[in-house]
């Protein structure tokens, strides 16, 4: 077993903190505090290639391994989770299943522009009723000639006031529960979509979120992912895969950030005339967030190497996304906890890893559904 990244793999990650620490960090601050995402510096990223890492070259895409995206998942949340928010839903959720099981035509006119930063696009699962639970959603998408009828409300979508298209899941056939579901583009110009409001959070303030409409909402049967109705759970476990070890890499970067603040600040700081740092108590919780990073790095190093060989398993990225996203809660907490009331203080970024952390316990399946995807496994 080889435990390092190859070449190739280095060189990228090299590029991509430079480009993150150089468009990205100088504008966390007016973003966060705005409450916007960055369209700007997300078309600038369609430039560099960063937006959607996996799209092989023929779709104007980089064509790098999933163990390329996590290195540069990490990058850009060690810098901010809020982008890095909206970067991800955009590659991950709305374009790569157009990618896994779209038609060319839906290649060409949603994924190519979403690679190049020219549209964004949005994730659209969870409704005020279903969340967890996918096969309990209310949306419908009725067949009426050469169009499917959308009718439904989704909550919590990230990227959901700007984006130009939307990946919806719905049921064709309601009567089927769970194998009657089917995933849509829709535009935002289509007559029906409209964004109800904008939803203020906890943390993820540079991510845009928003409650979405479809009513009578008229799409082209052309519009719907994959050949046949039904399969589109299938095709959101298979998304949702991928996004669960993505974020591994994104707990990784935000416990990074909150190392890397706390371990300069015990290093400068005096407490009772004697350095910070020469107190046992605190070299120790230094030492166990090490620790906690280089295993959370590598555990989702792993998951992204068999999601690269096709070996991954709905459990594997359940373990990596439950081991990451809660070791990322102690981090961030002893960040905090180590500055005391300076780590308090709305200045010092190690408040906002703290809030930031607490939404990775939620998004993309919460900690419950990870013990149950996992205990499943076993038999159990
Ligand atoms: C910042 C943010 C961004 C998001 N972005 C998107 C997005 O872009 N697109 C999108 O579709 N969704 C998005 N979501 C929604 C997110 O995926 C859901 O919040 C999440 O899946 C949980 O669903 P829910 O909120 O409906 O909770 P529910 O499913 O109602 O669950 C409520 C509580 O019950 C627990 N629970 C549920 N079922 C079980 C069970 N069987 N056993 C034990 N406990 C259980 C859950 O763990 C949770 O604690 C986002 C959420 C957040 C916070």
């Amino acid at each position: 077993m080889i435990f390092e990244l190859n070449e190739e793999q280095k060189f990228f990650q090299n590029r991509v903190r430079k480009i993150y620490e150089r468009e990205v960090a100088p504008l966390v601050d007016e973003y966060e505090r705005q409450e916007t995402f960055p369209v700007p510096l997300f078309r600038k990223l369609g430039e560099e290639g960063l937006l959607c890492i996996r799209c092989p070259r023929e779709y104007g895409g980089p064509g790098l391994d999933k163990v390329s995206e996590c290195i540069s998942t990490e990058e850009l949340n060690r810098i901010c989770a809020g982008i890095g928010a909206g970067i991800m839903v955009h590659g991950g959720l709305a374009a790569d299943p157009i990618l896994r099981f779209g038609s060319e035509e839906l290649k060409r006119s949603y994924l190519m522009p979403a690679v190049r930063g020219e549209k964004i696009g949005a994730f659209g699962l969870t409704e005020p009723d279903a969340g967890s639970d996918a096969a309990g959603i209310r949306t419908v998408a009725l067949r009426e000639g050469g169009n499917y009828r959308i009718n439904g409300l989704k909550t919590f979508i990230s990227n959901g006031t700007i984006c130009d298209f939307v990946t919806v899941s719905a049921y064709t056939d309601p009567a089927k529960r769970g194998a009657g579901i089917n995933l849509f583009v829709v535009n935002r110009e289509d007559p029906g979509f409209s964004v109800i409001k904008k939803l203020k959070k906890l943390g993820n303030h540079s991510c845009d979120t928003a409650e979405l409409a479809f009513d009578d909402c008229c799409v082209p049967i052309e519009r719907m992912l994959g050949e046949r109705e039904g399969g589109g759970l299938e095709q959101l476990e298979e998304t949702l895969k991928s996004g669960r070890i993505t974020y591994g890499a994104r707990s990784t970067g935000v416990g990074q950030a909150a190392f890397d603040t706390s371990l300069s600040y015990v290093k400068e700081v005096r407490r009772g005339g004697e350095p910070l740092k020469r107190s046992q108590a605190i070299r120790f919780v230094l030492a166990e967030m090490a620790m906690s990073i280089e295993v959370m790095r590598y555990t989702t190093y792993r998951g992204a190497w068999l999601f690269d060989r096709g070996l991954a398993k709905m459990k594997d990225a359940s373990i990596v996304k439950l081991f990451c996203t809660e070791s990322l809660q102690r981090i961030v907490q002893k960040a905090v906890e180590i500055q005391k009331e300076a780590g308090l203080v709305m200045e010092n970024p190690v408040q906002r890893y703290l809030r930031d952390a607490r939404l990775f316990k939620i998004t993309e399946g919460t900690s419950e559904i990870q013990h149950l995807v996992i205990a499943r496994d076993l038999g159990l």
